[in-house]
């Protein structure tokens, strides 16, 4: 609940009322032609170790285990398989760190903006004191990107960026791919572990069998806490689209001011309509989920 001091300074029941805040210092507009880009440097190194965590996966399965096996059809099927599922994970990261999460206009909060909405008596409009925007609703702020995002699910350091309305799509498929290369990466090591105690550690890799050892077990220690670490986000997110509910507003239980809609609906407001293989491609922009209808206003 906000204290009614509080509510005083978020709350614009009229535009006399501006005219004794501070007023909205101009804020650099992101350009839509230009790419979105977070400049935090913990998000970034985040962002650089995940890809070369998946990099390095990519070096032992292809170099210690695929390359050195005899068997040409279990090498071309793996590869071609954990190939693909790398590539998709890569494009996933890659679009859910470059899509603007939703981001709302900074420094929008001008008397003749508020004028221009021509609110009825009793609507309200909420405005963001840190960037000086007008919030829609289910909008949050977020101090990392310094700005106020559509349906902010939270700031995610690995992706070094909001998870938000534009941008869910692009996530859930980065922590779905990135699962599918974990467990696909320890069937993988678990299989080449028999195959070295057949073989004898002679001719089962290109390294040194101790190199060998160290690279599968350091592979087996990343995929293991990727999967569980990736599979946990994955099954809260799927929940918190089924259920229309974001992981800020499940956190703060705020109260639901949204209609109820069937889990498939909401589902598809993420992923896009109709369903398609497009759901699984993270280079096809998903339909825009709520359009014009997103309102600035609502009743109190
Ligand atoms: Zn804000
Ligand atoms: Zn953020």
């Amino acid at each position: 609940m906000k204290s009614p001091v509080h509510r005083c300074r978020d709350v614009e029941r009229q535009a006399a009322c501006l005219q004794t805040e501070q007023p909205c210092v101009p804020v650099s507009q992101h350009n839509p032609s230009s790419m979105w880009f977070i400049r935090d440097a913990c998000g970034i190194v985040c962002g650089v170790i995940t890809w070369m965590l998946v990099f390095y996966a990519e070096f032992v399965v292809l170099f210690v285990m695929l390359l050195p096996s005899k068997n040409l059809t279990y090498s071309l099927v793996n590869g071609t398989v954990f190939n693909t599922l790398a590539f998709l994970a890569l494009a996933s990261h890659f679009r859910a760190m470059c899509t603007d999460p939703g981001a709302v206009p900074t420094g929008n909060a001008t008397k003749e903006y508020i004028e221009s909405l021509q609110l009825k008596p009793g609507q309200v409009v909420y405005k963001c004191p840190k960037c000086c925007s007008i919030k829609p609703d289910r909008a949050h702020h977020c101090s990392v990107c310094k700005r106020c995002i559509r349906k902010m699910d939270h700031h995610c350091p690995w992706v070094n960026n909001c998870v938000g309305e534009n941008n869910q799509k692009y996530f859930v498929l980065f922590t779905m791919y990135i699962a599918l290369i974990s467990l696909h990466s320890l069937v993988m090591v678990v299989f080449h572990f028999l195959y070295c105690f057949e073989d004898d550690w002679t001719k089962c890799s290109s390294f040194s069998p101790p190199a060998t050892v160290i690279l599968l077990i350091l592979l087996c220690f990343e995929a293991l806490l990727f999967l569980i670490f990736t599979s946990v986000m994955f099954g809260t997110q799927v929940h918190s689209i089924c259920t229309d509910e974001t992981g800020i507003e499940q956190l703060k239980k705020e109260e639901r001011r949204w209609g109820k809609k069937t889990k498939w609906m909401n589902t598809k407001a993420v992923f896009g309509h109709p369903f398609s293989i497009f759901w699984f491609i993270p280079l096809t922009q998903p339909g825009k989920a709520h359009g014009k209808a997103e309102s600035y206003q609502y009743v109190v």
